[in-house]
This record gives C-alpha cells, structure tokens and sequence, in this order.
C-alpha cells in the first residue's frame, strides 16, 4: 500500500478531514512534489536534536488537527539560528497555541529546514461539483488574495496545460525575471502542477489541496506549507 493510501485510511479512521502538514507533506513527496525536510518533535530536546540535524537556521510550526492556519495561532517562527532560540520558540508555540485555543488536541512541534526567501507561488487544487477536480495557479500574497489573479485547468492536464497556467496569469513577467528578481525555474513550477493533476486523480476524495507558499527559485522550487482536506 502506498503511503499517500496509508495517511489517507488514518485519518479516516480517526474521523478526521483536515490533514496534518507532515501527512500532507509526506504524500507530496510521494508524488516528487519537492517540499522542506522536516521532523516531528515531542519534546523540547527532540526539537534541538532535530534543528541540529537539519542544519540552522530551521522553522518551527505547531502541529494541531484543530489549528489550520498556523501564524493566526503564532504558530509559525521562522529563521531561528540556535539551539537555544529553538528551545525558546518550541515552548512559545506552545504558549501561542494553548491562548489560541484551548481544546485543541497539540500532535507536535514540525522542526523544518528553513528555504530560503524567493517568489511565492500557489499551487491549489478544489474538487468542484460541476467540473471535478480542478487546478490553480497564482502568485503568493497580494496576487491571489487581492487582485484573483489565477488561472485554472480542469484535471488532468498536460503539459502544455501546465505551461499555459503558469504562463497566463498576469503577474508572469515577475517569474521571468523582473529588475533584482531572478527568473524563476518554470520546469520546476510545471512539474508540480503535474505531479498534483496525477495525486488528485489517483484520490478523488481529496476535496481541496493547497501548496501556499511554494518558494521559486532560479533552480528548483521548493513547498514549505501544504494543506489537503478529504471529502
Ligand atoms: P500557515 O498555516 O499560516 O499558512 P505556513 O506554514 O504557510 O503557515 O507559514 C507561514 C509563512 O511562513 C509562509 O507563508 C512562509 O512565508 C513562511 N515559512 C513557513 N515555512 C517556511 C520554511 N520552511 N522556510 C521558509 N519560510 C517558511
Ligand atoms: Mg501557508
């Protein structure tokens, strides 16, 4: 059985919809869908072990099936440089999670290798009544939140599918290269929207899957926060 089927029976067994970043992440990888190295700690020397094993500065995030937008809970920090400022933020996102909501059952502390800054993508995918599953793409932040610029491709797409996606959407003169902003890897951003169009054929009942952000570099690209939700 693959592992995307394993975390998938899991959840279902234990009654849950949303996944968690590390199942999410785990069945990214599955499908070579590049994401941030990470592991999970119970404790706090856990988390020093694991930020020294992956090399500073590392990023640590809460890990709760009740928290799903992590920095609205302060579950997010980033850029921590030390064993020491990664003992400090394991016990702060606890803190910040318990304020945020008390009930919440606390699975972990991710500890993840910290990628460094570049453009941000989206890659999204909705499993829509009329259409089915279907693709998006856009640019992070005010691209997609404010302006809607996004194209989309009913699943499965081809290639040229692909390249037109990310070719379409207004903001690509950004990702071409725009004065102190390096071109972006396009290959590297199609192979994701592909190698997503395959996962969510293989799972219908993925309901919604949201890489945001994915990170572009010059070479490569890399997924540091994934979100799916199940039917
Ligand atoms: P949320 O659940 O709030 O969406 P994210 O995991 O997306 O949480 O983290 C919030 C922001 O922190 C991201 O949009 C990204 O800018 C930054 N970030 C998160 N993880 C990493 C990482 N591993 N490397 C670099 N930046 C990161
Ligand atoms: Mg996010």
């Amino acid at each position: 059985m693959s592992k995307t089927s394993k975390i998938i029976s899991q959840a279902r067994l234990e009654g849950r919809k949303v996944l968690l970043e590390t199942e999410a992440k785990t069945i990214c990888a599955e499908y070579n869908i590049p994401v941030t190295a990470f592991e999970l700690a119970k404790t706090e020397d856990e988390a020093a072990l694991f930020a020294e094993r992956l090399g500073f500065p590392v990023v640590l995030k809460i890990v709760s099936p009740e928290i799903i937008h992590k920095s609205d809970a302060g579950g997010v920090m980033i850029n921590l440089k030390s064993t020491v400022e990664v003992r400090d933020a394991y016990w702060k996102i606890l803190e910040n999670a318990q304020k945020y909501n008390a009930a919440a059952h606390i699975v972990g502390v991710l500890v993840q290798e910290m990628a460094p800054q570049s453009t941000e993508v989206i890659v999204g995918a909705v499993k829509d009544a009329q259409f089915g599953q279907t693709l998006m793409f856009g640019l992070g932040g005010i691209f997609v939140e404010l302006l809607k610029d996004v194209t989309f491709r009913i699943a499965p797409i081809t290639h040229e599918d692909a390249v037109d996606m990310v070719t379409g959407v207004k903001a690509y003169p950004l990702l071409k290269g725009y004065r102190n902003t390096p071109p972006a890897d396009i290959e590297a951003l199609t192979a994701i929207l592909l190698n997503t169009s395959r996962l969510i054929m293989d799972y219908p009942e993925i309901k919604e899957l949201d890489l945001n952000p994915v990170l572009a570099y010059e070479k490569g690209a890399k997924t540091v926060d994934a979100r799916i939700i199940l039917e």
